[in-house]
């Protein structure tokens, strides 16, 4: 399955996506991930990309999207993979589109968070760079940008959204299920044979 992972920062999305994609026996890609770790191995291309993260923009896209397609070109990524961080702006869909193809995400999990829960949450979790107002900037910011994301996923009818509130074994199996019941539905939705009697 070719899954990717939406959320707001601070949801435990990324979180989810490494536990979800462990329990599926694929690939969690995150680039954001891959970044930093070109940053800590000092790579070339962790050089370039280094101050652009520090200060809070968006890599640009030749950098982001070659890398990515060398990732889910691997062996390991062949059966699948979670997708987190990618894709971010509507050409990153289309790039996406280009890599494995307009069907090729088969679903795209959406966390939805209350705004104000969200905030109880992290200020609970007292870190000095989460006061409420950045905590509601990255909230919009993130709204803005993911709002024309789903409006061209949604009409591909592949979009499905998680209560992402709660304890954390239990929005895992709350993914887990909630993918299952997808692939089903799909499945015979498809037409797929069905079993005889
Ligand atoms: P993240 O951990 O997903 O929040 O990503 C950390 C940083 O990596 C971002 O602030 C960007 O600078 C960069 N980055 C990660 N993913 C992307 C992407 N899809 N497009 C552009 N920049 C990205």
């Amino acid at each position: 399955m070719r899954i990717l992972f939406v959320g707001p920062p601070g949801a435990g999305k990324g979180t989810q996506a490494a536990r979800v994609a462990e329990r599926l026996g694929i690939p969690h890609i995150s680039t954001g991930d891959m970044f930093r770790d070109h940053v800590a191995r000092g790579t070339e291309l962790g050089m370039r990309v280094d101050s652009i993260m520090k200060a809070g923009e968006y890599v640009p896209d030749e950098i982001t999207v070659e890398m990515l397609g060398e990732r889910i070109a691997e062996s390991d990524a062949a059966d699948g993979f979670i997708l987190d961080g990618f894709p971010r702006t509507v050409g990153q869909v289309e790039a996406l589109d280009g890599l494995i193809g307009r069907h090729g995400l088969d679903t795209v999990v959406v966390f939805e968070v209350d705004e104000d829960a969200l905030v109880e949450r992290l200020l609970a979790r007292g870190r000095v760079d989460d006061t409420e107002e950045t905590i509601r900037t990255r909230f919009q910011v993130y709204q803005e940008q993911t709002a024309p994301l789903l409006e061209i996923y949604g009409p591909r009818g592949i979009v499905i959204s998680i209560d992402g509130i709660g304890d954390m074994d239990e929005i895992t199996e709350r993914i887990l299920s909630a993918l299952d019941t997808y692939t089903t539905a799909r499945r015979t939705h498809d037409g797929a044979p069905k079993e005889r009697r």
